[in-house]
């Protein structure tokens, strides 16, 4: 296996992100890895055998990924994220829009803007900062490639899974562009 696979393996799929998942991943007794290593770089260095500029390196090669990766991965999503290179492709495929209404995130964030900095109208959940979300187009399949798009929170929490991909698109799609024209025409 080459590093680059390796890295993704232990940082991505076993999600090694604090001393716990180690001392899992090395069925050591629990503190163990927090007592052998000072960071979790000094881990990652060790493991792959690898220097800091070189960790470095990987990292960088996975900036754009990391950054989906933060804001989308949830444990029912795993799938989607084990493959960094078609997950990006995906994400591109999608144009930073919404697959139902097409608002893109840039308008998404004008509402939020025009809403005193909260798209939710009690600040109250993550849904507040206007981020595109994933979604199922069917919500009986799990979270593939050919499922999954991005929509904006309204379409997503309006559509949940009580109105069909169709008759969405069919029935509430042309409001919800009627609504969103009203939101964004507000100065
Ligand atoms: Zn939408």
């Amino acid at each position: 296996m080459n590093l680059k696979n390796e890295y993704f393996k232990l940082c991505y799929t076993k999600r090694i992100h604090e001393f716990s998942k180690i001392d899992q991943l090395k069925k050591w007794e629990s503190g163990k890895a927090k007592s052998t290593f000072k960071t979790l770089d000094e881990f990652y260095m060790q493991e792959l055998n690898i220097s800091k500029e070189q960790l470095t390196e990987l990292r960088d090669e996975f900036v754009e990924f990391n950054k989906l990766y933060t804001r989308y991965f949830n444990e029912q999503r795993q799938e989607l994220f084990n493959h960094p290179t078609e997950f990006l492709k995906w994400y591109n495929d999608q144009n930073g829009s919404c697959n139902y209404c097409a608002i893109t995130q840039e308008e998404l964030l004008k509402i939020v803007t025009n809403r005193d900095g909260n798209l939710t109208l009690n600040n109250k959940t993550k849904r507040s900062k206007g981020t595109l979300e994933i979604e199922k187009l069917d919500p009986n399949q799990g979270y593939t490639f050919k499922n999954s798009v991005l929509a904006c929170p309204f379409c997503n929490n309006a559509k949940s899974n009580l109105i069909s991909e169709e008759d969405w698109r069919e029935f509430f799609k042309p409001a919800m562009q009627q609504y969103h024209k009203k939101l964004l025409s507000k100065q």
